[in-house]
């Protein structure tokens, strides 16, 4: 069985779920359930990262322990991710022991292959990032992120030594055309790394709250150093040989464009460095942006998923998210934007098919669903469009699955307008074009089911289908001919109700 190992990033307990979050997660379930749907064993893995000063200062601030602060923290990752129907197999707390001991064991293996070494550091450190920056890297002595002023900051710290990977990671991108993707973002990080690439301060010894440097305890690695880590602390680095093997190198990193840097130069670099196998794949999105700025803590455009969620259902905030933001360049979220592709998609193409073939088949068939044909220009036609999605979704590109499934629905549509059943006396003249009809909403619940796993079931069982569309099997099941014919066909209210205005939450 082909197995399928995804990864999100673990995102920082000291921001809350924004819809920029919301935007990754949704695509690395929607990608991972289209794994499961055609039969491979995935492992679909998310979670939190804990450590660090921002993370301390702020469980001073509220009272508590930082450990305090960060179950609460992360438990609102957690249940955001619930309310998205994200579907991941784990989830990985920085915090938790086991990844503690996975850090230990890989940045230990760094140190004892000698790449790692003592030194005195001091430059500029924004507390917001976290971060040292170069002080050319400022914009007038600030954080270029937070516009904040940096601090001068001196510590004895240890040092990944990241300038003697630069040729073996260009050798690396060579030899792994796929490894970064897409494109741009590859050439980016070759870019980068051919501007020459300088040691890495990796611990600190002004803070405690982070994971123990195992050689010397009075030094903790740095937040990044640590949460990177994560990605194999969850299949079992340092505890389960077997485990780990089974799933590394053969990963997907489905990150963000702002985490690059860490995660296509530092990261391949610390697991050459451990001696292992960088990663396998690195996916690099863009950034949803709302009236062209960034999410962020700090930003007044922060969006709830859950409150969006409420207004349009989560099944439509999914929907959207992943048809009309491609994976790869930056995309624009507009209130407006959401409630057109809703009404457009939704509530015309998909409720309205449905609607109106489950009316004829109550006033022509009796409620019972006819059988569709043996095959003419829709059987063609959904099988090309099985043949998109899969090629889609593999590519990473949601929005071309949804939108072949989609061209399907609209020719489906077109037919029925062309037939008019409605017009019909019962019999072969109707029931040819509406078993035809049942047959493409059946295949379009399998293939739509990784974006709406919901609505999809709904639909499902008003066809009278037994089970789900979430225990199918692509492609075994999106053959044409496996609507059967003669099920009870349950109208009811609408699936998406069509809405006037954009969602007021702002
Ligand atoms: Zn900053």
């Amino acid at each position: 069985m082909p197995r399928f190992y995804l990864t999100t990033p673990i995102y920082y307990v000291n921001d809350l779920p924004h819809l920029g979050h919301a935007y990754t997660m949704v695509n690395a379930d929607a990608i991972s359930r289209w794994h499961r749907l055609s039969g491979d064993e995935v492992l679909f893995v998310t979670g939190t990262d804990e450590h660090g000063l921002k993370v301390a200062r702020a469980a001073e601030q509220n009272g508590m322990t930082p450990q305090e602060w960060t179950d609460r923290m992360s438990k609102q990752f957690v249940e955001a991710w619930e309310q998205l129907e994200i579907s991941n197999d784990r989830f990985v707390r920085t915090t938790d022991p086991r990844h503690h001991a996975a850090v230990a064991e890989l940045l230990g293996r760094i140190y004892a292959n000698g790449y790692i070494r003592l030194d005195s550091y001091r430059g500029p450190y924004c507390v917001g990032c976290e971060a040292y920056y170069t002080p050319e890297e400022l914009v007038n002595g600030n954080c270029p992120v937070h516009a904040i002023p940096a601090d001068e900051v001196e510590e004895e710290n240890y040092f990944f030594e990241l300038s003697r990977f630069g040729d073996r990671l260009l050798r690396w991108y060579k030899d792994n055309p796929n490894a970064v993707m897409p494109e741009s973002k590859r050439n980016e990080a070759i870019g980068f790394i051919r501007g020459g690439l300088k040691d890495i301060s990796i611990t600190r010894t002004s803070i405690d709250w982070g994971v123990k440097v195992p050689w010397d305890h009075s030094h903790v690695f740095y937040v990044w150093y640590d949460a990177l880590v994560n990605y194999a602390t969850a299949i079992g680095f340092g505890e389960d040989d077997t485990s780990f093997s089974t799933w590394w190198p053969a990963v997907h990193h489905l990150i963000g464009k702002d985490i690059l840097r860490f995660h296509c130069v530092w990261w391949p670099a610390m697991c050459m460095a451990a001696g292992i196998d960088p990663p396998g794949n690195i996916f690099v999105h863009g950034w949803l942006l709302v009236g062209g700025e960034k999410m962020a803590k700090s930003k007044l455009n922060q969006v709830r998923p859950a409150d969006l969620a409420q207004e349009i259902g989560v099944d439509a905030l999914r929907y959207h998210l992943l048809r009309d933001t491609p994976l790869g360049p930056d995309g624009d979220f507009t209130y407006e934007g959401v409630v057109t592709r809703y009404n457009a998609d939704l509530a015309n193409t998909l409720g309205n098919l449905f609607s109106r073939v489950a009316a004829v088949v109550a006033s022509k068939c009796g409620g019972l669903g006819p059988a569709p044909t043996a095959g003419g220009r829709l059987a063609h036609e959904a099988e090309r469009a099985c043949e998109t999605c899969r090629s889609a979704w593999e590519r990473f590109a949601p929005h071309e699955a949804l939108e072949a499934a989609w061209k399907l629905l609209r020719e489906t549509n077109a037919e029925l307008e062309a037939a008019e059943p409605w017009k019909k006396e019962p019999g072969t003249d109707v029931d040819g074009v509406l078993g035809d009809a049942l047959e493409v909403l059946r295949i379009v619940a399998i293939l739509a089911s990784p974006a709406m796993p919901v609505a999809c079931s709904e639909l499902w069982r008003r066809m009278g289908l037994q089970g789900t569309p979430l225990d199918a099997r692509f492609p075994r099941d999106t053959r044409w001919g496996g609507y059967p014919g003669g099920l009870t066909v349950e109208r009811g209210s609408p699936l998406f109700p069509r809405k006037q205005t954009a969602p007021d939450i702002r």
